[in-house]
């Protein structure tokens, strides 16, 4: 007898999830250069296909669904982080949908995050994006830093995308979260 109907319960495991369209919470990314470089003439297409469903657990920021490659984004991350981080997010998260659509794995769970060569990429476009809009290394330290990357591992990741190590606020920039 299963476990369910013997404490006289039952759980249904296809858990529903809402897919909102990307284009109608996020305007004018198809003319961000460095986004129309990555999608090319199918840019406008690609983003208007892009799903994005929102979560309201106060952790994690934004990830890639590796199984169909929706964007997961957390609402207390987009209503509390100031405006570059999250401009600069959805840049990084729109890298791993290339990737995806590429059919590149986004996820490898035998290496620390900042040695993810998936990862990599994607911070180093964002670096690209970031001092586009004129962040110096101080701000994209900052950017790089996250509560749950070491001092070594952001030195080694700030060194890949050729940021100057420098120093970064004591605290992760996106501390805001954790209220
Ligand atoms: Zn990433």
């Amino acid at each position: 007898m299963a476990v369910e109907s013997k404490l006289g319960v039952r759980i249904e495991r296809a858990g529903p999830t809402h897919l909102r369209p990307f284009t109608r919470y996020f305007r004018g990314f198809e003319s961000v250069p460095a986004v129309r470089e990555l999608f090319g003439p199918r840019v406008s297409r690609v983003l208007g296909a892009l799903k994005v469903e929102f979560f309201s657990a106060r952790f994690g920021y934004m990830g890639t669904s590796d199984i169909d490659g929706h964007l997961l984004i957390s609402t207390h991350h987009l209503a509390d982080s100031d405006f570059r981080t999250v401009y600069l997010d959805i840049v990084h998260e729109l890298r791993h949908v290339k990737q995806f659509r590429d059919g590149r794995p986004l996820f490898y769970p035998k290496l620390s995050y900042v040695d993810a060569p998936s990862e990599i990429e994607a911070y180093r476009f964002t670096v690209k994006e970031g001092r586009r809009i004129g962040m110096t290394d101080a701000e994209l330290l900052d950017y790089l830093k996250v509560e749950w990357i070491s001092a070594a591992e952001l030195r080694r990741l700030a060194r890949r995308c050729g940021v100057a190590p420098g120093r970064a606020r004591r605290k992760a920039h996106r501390r805001r979260l954790r209220r």
